[in-house]
């Protein structure tokens, strides 16, 4: 069985042998790769849909995996019990349905000691409830595939997860002088921000056009708001190139 470029690097995340849950399992692809290949000793598949909940039955089932793998259908983190997993992955959502499905499901999280999340979009709540819940950012990931580009962030829990969050959300200093602060760390990553690939570029120099195209169509509006906003947006995209700049630099 191959996974995608983006399931891959998930399953990566996962320690050998671990007990997971996999929250919007769709397909269950990524569950039953991580059973058949000892990644996992045991998985749940966890859906709230029809559709999806009953492919995952039949990947499980033709994968004769069913001993090793339950499907459940339910919301979020629903479907397990307090310390029935020590590892959770949720994967191909929104940032802000991440953090609700986390929140909503707090008490699940007791015996928890691994998150594996790619948000598609933003990462930055993720980061920010990674930090106020008492989880440390061991490693963020960033991979193109398909012309999409996505983040894989894992999270541990550690008694030490607030020490630790408050040096690496410290302030940064780039190579160009330019000191990032916390709410942009949150936004890039505290790890990407000193150690940037060509995805990572290639991701923010998307997000600047972006922004650009919403500032042109802010700045058609007689609204005194939008002369606010406007003025907020071209803050931010200023910000964001000094970052790039700096990126740049040294690239060839
Ligand atoms: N995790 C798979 C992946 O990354 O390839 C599937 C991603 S798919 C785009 C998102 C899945 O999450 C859908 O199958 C959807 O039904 C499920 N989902 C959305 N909200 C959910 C929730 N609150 N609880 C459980 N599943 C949910």
């Amino acid at each position: 069985m191959k996974l995608s470029a983006r399931l891959q690097v998930i399953a990566e995340e996962l320690l050998l042998g671990c007990r997971m849950a996999d929250i919007g399992s769709d397909h269950a692809l990524l569950p039953v790769y991580a059973v058949k290949n000892g990644k996992a000793s045991y998985a749940v598949a966890g859906e709230v849909n029809d559709g999806p909940l009953e492919a995952a039955q039949r990947q499980v089932a033709e994968a004769g995996e069913h001993r090793r793998i339950s499907v459940r259908k339910g919301d979020g983190l629903a479907v397990i019990s307090p310390g029935e997993v020590d590892t959770i992955t949720i994967a191909g959502m929104g940032g802000a349905l991440i953090v609700s499905i986390l929140s909503g499901g707090r008490d699940k999280l007791e015996g928890v000691k691994r998150l594996v999340l790619q948000p598609n979009v933003g990462e930055e709540f993720v980061r920010q409830w990674l930090v106020e819940n008492g989880w440390y950012l061991e490693k963020e990931q960033i991979l193109e595939e398909d012309g999409k580009i996505y983040e894989v962030l894992t999270a541990i829990a550690d008694p030490g997860a607030d020490a630790l969050n408050e040096r690496l959300y410290q302030n940064k200093v780039m190579d160009g002088g330019i000191v990032v602060s916390k709410p942009w760390l949150l936004k890039i990553g505290p790890r990407f921000i000193l150690n940037p690939s060509s995805t990572l570029l290639k991701k923010w120099q998307g997000e600047i056009a972006k922004l650009e195209n919403i500032c042109r169509q802010v700045a058609l509006s007689d609204q005194e708001a939008s002369r606010e906003r406007e003025s907020e947006l071209r803050q931010e995209i200023e910000q964001l190139k000094e970052v790039l700049a700096c990126w740049q630099k040294d690239r060839p």
